[in-house]
């Protein structure tokens, strides 16, 4: 089925939801609120449905994540006795990124009609254009095909994500000729080298990329360490092991001027290197954080809805903002920027709005939310980290058990080659309730999720030991610790 046209639009009375924003939280909530039967209308201002985790985040970046975890199984793949002597190395080497990047897309491709298709399906009418408040009940619609138009709706949603910041040109001369995020999905071939800005979950993603699939990579990060808001083990960790597989990590760093030169590379100039060398690389990539999408939005004609200072919408633990009726999910409420929490805070103001009274009260816990870093190799976290346990309950009243070793599927290769592993738990009180968890290690994404589970029904670390260790895997070691 089509996007709804001007004149079908002009038949439609009031939606009893519209929302704005067709990607992971704004298509999960318009589909749950039209499975209680409410009628409802979602609005996309772009051609693709599935919003930047479908079209330039989680899937193609978890795409490239795996071709970077091949490359590196190819190079492990002598010690386990294929091929003679570096054939897996020149595979690795031998990797066709046009080729990927265009089987990618259509992947990608693919799951926008499914999108799209389960939204027709489940009978939420698909607004195709730009959406902005003219009123708290009423949503204007710059229509792709050109039309313009008026809805009406009893509960409007906003849920329009958000994009990457980059610094502007009174900041940093030249910033322009570098891409961020969106952009690395859009590289035809291969870099030979890269420069990639930033310390979070971003810039070591991509960054890990390209130095895994053999681009010559930097890394410029503002202090000695990434990822500063997790547990510092994991980043103690980590940096290490990308600098010793070839990362070049600028630390203390700031670019302090981009150059574009008569071949097309860029000069970057980074203020612990000198003035007189430059960094020379075919793309500078910003990974330095995110804001949301509210500009151009017609909330002044909202009546002073509440932003915060980086123009993130506020909401209340049930997504309510201060307009009656107007909701805000996902990225543009600013609180922990992943998927699962768009999908979930939508799906249960959905169930609080339209679904059976047992769910009146519904809302999403933001507490002991996990969420897993795809690095190389990847990391894992939920709950507290040491430092925030320490400053919540108290350096006495907790207990930090910790493990390093490495891993047994590396038990063929020298040493030079293993990966690294850490796990630490972070314990509260005499019951010693697990209250932080933080991974590091092949397999850490997968593993995750069920320590989620445990840790969000409170698990003791008795609990954990009494748990018969599963042999012989990495995660035994978590349920072992002394
Ligand atoms: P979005 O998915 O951004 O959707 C918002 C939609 O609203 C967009 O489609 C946009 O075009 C549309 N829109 C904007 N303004 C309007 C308007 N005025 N009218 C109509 N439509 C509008 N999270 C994870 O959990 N795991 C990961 O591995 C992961 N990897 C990531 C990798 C990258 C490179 C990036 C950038 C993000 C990643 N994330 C990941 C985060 C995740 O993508 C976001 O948290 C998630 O997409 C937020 O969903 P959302 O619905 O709030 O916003
Ligand atoms: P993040 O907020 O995670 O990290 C950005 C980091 O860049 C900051 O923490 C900061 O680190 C550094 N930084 C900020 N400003 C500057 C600056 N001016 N110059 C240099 N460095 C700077 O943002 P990302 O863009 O990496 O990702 C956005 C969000 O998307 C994430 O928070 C995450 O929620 C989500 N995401 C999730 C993924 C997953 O689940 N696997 C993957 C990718 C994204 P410091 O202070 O140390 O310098």
């Amino acid at each position: 089925m089509p996007p709804i046209t001007k004149a079908q639009a002009a038949e439609i009375e009031e939606y009893d939801y519209f929302v704005i924003g067709g990607g992971s939280g704004g298509l999960a909530s318009a589909r749950r609120a039209a499975s209680y039967g409410a009628k409802v209308g979602l609005a996309e201002s772009t051609p693709r449905l599935g919003g930047t985790c479908v079209n330039v985040g989680c899937v193609p970046k978890k795409v490239m994540w795996y071709t970077a975890d091949i490359a590196d199984n190819l190079r492990k793949a002598a010690a386990y006795g294929f091929g003679k002597g570096d054939e897996g190395v020149q595979m690795a080497k031998d990797f066709n990124w046009t080729e990927l990047k265009h089987k990618r897309d259509a992947y990608i491709k693919r799951l926008n009609g499914i999108y799209e298709s389960n939204l027709v399906k489940d009978g939420v009418d698909y607004h195709s254009g730009f959406a902005s408040f003219i009123d708290a009940n009423t949503v204007e619609i710059d229509g792709l095909n050109g039309e313009k138009y008026q809805v009406k709706a009893k509960n409007i949603t906003v849920a329009v994500g958000g994009r990457p910041t980059i610094p502007t040109e009174e900041q940093i001369q030249g910033a322009k000729y570098g891409i961020n995020s969106d952009g690395f999905f859009d590289i035809e071939e291969q870099p030979k080298r890269v420069a990639v800005v930033g310390a979070g979950y971003i810039a070591v993603e991509l960054a890990g990329v390209f130095n895994t699939l053999g681009t010559e990579t930097h890394l410029i990060i503002r202090h000695d360490q990434v990822l500063r808001t997790f547990d510092p083990m994991l980043s103690e960790v980590l940096v290490p092991y990308m600098e010793k597989t070839g990362m070049n990590i600028h630390k203390s760093s700031n670019v302090k001027k981009v150059e574009k030169t008569s071949t097309g590379s860029l000069l970057v100039y980074v203020d612990s290197l000198g003035e007189d060398k430059p960094l020379e690389v075919d793309v500078l990539l910003w990974a330095i954080g995110r804001h949301a999408n509210t500009e151009k939005l017609g909330l002044e004609n909202l009546n002073d809805i509440k932003l915060d200072k980086q123009g993130d919408i506020i909401a209340d633990e049930y997504q309510n903002t201060n307009i009656p009726n107007v909701y805000a999910v996902g990225d543009v409420a600013g609180k922990v920027l992943l998927t699962p929490v768009a999908i979930a805070a939508g799906r249960r103001l959905s169930n609080r709005l339209f679904g059976p009274e047992k769910y009146k009260n519904d809302k999403l816990s933001y507490e002991n939310i996990p969420s897993v870093v795809f690095s190389h190799p990847t990391i894992g976290s939920v709950g507290l980290s040491e430092p925030e346990a320490e400053e919540k309950f108290g350096k006495d009243n907790i207990k930090v058990y910790k493990t390093s070793f490495k891993a047994m599927s590396f038990a063929m290769l020298d040493e030079n080659h293993k990966q690294p592993t850490s796990y630490k738990l972070v314990c509260h009180g005499p019951e010693e309730k697990v209250v932080g968890l933080h991974i590091i290690g092949e397999g850490s994404d997968e593993m995750l999720q069920g320590f989620g589970v445990a840790v969000k029904m409170g698990a003791t670390k008795d609990d954990f030991d009494s748990c018969v260790a599963i042999h012989p895997t990495s995660s035994e070691e978590l349920v072992t610790l002394r």
